[in-house]
């Protein structure tokens, strides 16, 4: 399916906002707000310009969340379940233009936007649909005079801060189980990234009778991640992105309201090519594709090599000659 290129260019020509309480808002301190300029990493040119959220900003987006969370929480099950599958369908039907602005705002090949980012963000939902009814407490066996129970309950609202690599599949792999547990959630998008996942939040907001409050957006850099990682009315931070910035989420939490935090964060693993190798060739294709795919930014592929030093040479080979003849289409 070829990418609606021209339909991006039209929806970028306009000013950009965040969104809370069911509606999209601009700054509240509209004449002192700061912009951060999107570049087409493909060939750096000027994309767009985004609302930094001020203080201000987030803690109203909070506020929204806050006051949804207890009415999602206690609406039926059904309700729940169908609201994930229609946010999950919402974005199969379009995929196409969720890929082409994930394209043109991360830079990655359109293809892997088509054919990983997007059916996986919208699978999420459809996944964590299932859970809404599955999620059972426990009966904790104790002497009979006793009745011991535990009882899963909904953390309340949740902070979602996802990197610039894979921009709305990490944003949905968070908000769809958040949801699925009762909670309403603030998500922050990564400065670099932001455009697919205001666009599905445009696309949720018109097709969908969501609660007001349920789901809010806030944009910006480090300092408006600061403030949701601060704030004392956030019960959760889940956050992917590089370990220094997890190490000062974790230290946010401390010394706010020791909000609970779950981190996902850099790793470097290898491949290691032994001596008996049995699939040579499929080995070394498989390490190119680690090294290559999603622009050698996939945080879960192994880019490091092990290679024995009997298969070094023809494994280096092999490399260079499948890095020569790669495309980028
Ligand atoms: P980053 O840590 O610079 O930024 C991630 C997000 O955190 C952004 O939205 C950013 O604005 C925000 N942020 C920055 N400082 C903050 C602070 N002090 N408090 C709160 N929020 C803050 O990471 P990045 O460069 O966007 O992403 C790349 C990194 O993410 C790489 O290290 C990659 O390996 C990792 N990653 C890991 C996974 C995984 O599943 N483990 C997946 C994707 C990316």
């Amino acid at each position: 399916m070829t990418s609606k290129i021209n339909w991006a260019h039209e929806w970028i020509d306009r000013s950009f906002s965040f969104y809370y309480d069911g509606q999209f808002k601009d700054p509240l301190n509209f004449r002192q707000t700061n912009y951060f300029e999107l570049i087409n990493p493909s060939n750096e040119e000027h994309i767009a310009n985004i609302p930094i959220a001020s203080q201000k900003d987030v803690d109203a987006a909070v506020l929204s969340a806050k006051r949804a969370q207890p009415l999602w929480e206690n609406s039926s099950r059904a309700t729940k379940q169908k609201t994930l599958m229609k946010m999950g369908e919402i974005l199969r039907e379009h995929a196409v233009e969720l890929a082409t602005l994930e394209t043109l705002n991360n830079g990655k090949l359109y293809r892997e936007s088509l054919n990983d980012d997007l059916p996986e963000s919208s699978a999420i939902f459809d996944y964590y649909a299932g859970w809404t009814d599955k999620i059972y407490d426990h009966h904790i066996p104790v002497d009979s005079d006793r009745f011991n129970f535990t009882r899963r309950e909904a953390v309340g609202v949740c902070g979602l801060i996802v990197p610039w690599n894979f921009p709305l599949l990490m944003a949905c792999w968070k908000i769809a189980p958040a949801l699925a547990c009762g909670n309403s959630v603030v998500v922050k998008a990564s400065e670099w990234t932001p455009l697919s996942l205001i666009r599905a939040f445009e696309l949720w907001h018109e097709k969908l009778e969501l609660p007001s409050g349920l789901v809010n957006l806030i944009l910006g850099d480090a300092k408006t991640g600061q403030h949701l990682a601060n704030s004392h009315s956030i019960n959760k931070i889940a956050f992917t992105g590089s370990t220094a910035t997890g190490r000062k989420i974790v230290e946010s939490a401390a010394s706010s309201n020791l909000k609970s935090v779950n981190l996902e964060l850099g790793g470097k693993s290898p491949n290691i090519l032994f001596e008996d190798t049995e699939n040579f060739e499929r080995a070394v294709e498989r390490q190119y594709q680690a090294i290559f795919s999603h622009k050698a930014e996939k945080c879960s592929e192994p880019t490091l090599f092990f290679v024995h030093q009997t298969l070094y040479q023809a494994a280096l080979e092999k490399l260079e000659l499948l890095a020569k003849n790669t495309v980028l289409d």
